[in-house]
């Protein structure tokens, strides 16, 4: 079982409204066994919303309360990417999903790379929220480029 960012498979539920979509992705979706997740959905946020990325570190940082996910206005959105998080691994437990697929750069979804805070398009080493809880609980995290 598979777990995929919902934006790669063309779900509509980017900050600005739009899709990810990857046409391979989207294959797998529809022929493996695959559930699609949107973390920032689901931890409550709304769609579209303001982009968000991670201050003073990466999401391993912000499970332990050392950063934080800061929209564009600078408004504190952490409780919602940690919820967020939290509930896709509960599907991910319920469903024994050992592969996760996941958009990159993303501050929830991001693998290895996500944007450094600065809202310039800069990158920085780290993972986002959701794909450092997946990888503390034993997933293979992957993005759509690897
Ligand atoms: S949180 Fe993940 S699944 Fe949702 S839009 Fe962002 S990258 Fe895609």
């Amino acid at each position: 079982m598979l777990l995929i960012s919902a934006c790669l498979a063309g779900v509509n539920c980017k900050y600005n409204g739009g899709s990810n979509e990857v046409d391979k992705i989207r294959k797998i979706a529809q022929e493996e066994k695959a559930i699609l997740i949107c973390p920032e959905q689901l931890g409550g946020l709304p769609t579209p919303r303001l982009p968000c990325e991670i201050v003073g570190g990466d999401g391993k940082k912000v499970l332990q309360g050392e950063a934080k996910v800061l929209d564009q206005n600078g408004r504190d959105q952490t409780p919602f990417f940690i919820k967020g998080a939290q509930e896709t691994l509960k599907i991910a437990k319920l469903c024994g999903v050992q592969i996760a697929i996941l958009k990159a750069r993303s501050p929830s979804c991001g693998s290895g790379m996500i944007y450094d805070g600065s809202f310039q398009g800069r990158k920085k080493r780290g993972d986002g929220v959701t794909a450092a809880l997946l990888k503390e609980n034993g997933i293979d995290v992957f993005t759509e480029e690897e």
